[in-house]
């Protein structure tokens, strides 16, 4: 009997929070609910925390809603963004 295949998650979103105005579109966006909103320096923005990070399916809903570019593709390999 051969194994399950593995789900690959060839990238994660990684958020600028200098673009970033924590406007939460991508938080709402995400179907499995992992992005949150932090404050750091009483500002708000989008993380995806490590924790959530092994759960990523790499789906990217996130990216499209995002209207100030502050979302992009980090692939796990170490590669270039997507
Ligand atoms: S890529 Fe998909 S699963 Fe991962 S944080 Fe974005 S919307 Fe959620
Ligand atoms: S949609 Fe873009 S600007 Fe809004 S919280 Fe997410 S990353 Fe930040």
């Amino acid at each position: 009997m051969t194994a399950p295949p593995v789900k690959r998650r060839p990238a994660v979103p990684l958020v600028d929070p200098a673009r970033c105005t924590g406007c939460g579109w991508c938080v709402a966006a995400c179907p499995d609910h992992l992005l949150e909103l932090h404050t750091q320096a009483g500002r708000k923005s989008s993380v995806l925390p490590p924790a959530q990070r092994e759960r990523c399916t790499g789906c990217v809903q996130c990216i499209p809603v995002c209207h100030f570019g502050a979302i992009r593709m980090k692939r796990l390999d170490g590669g270039a963004a997507a």
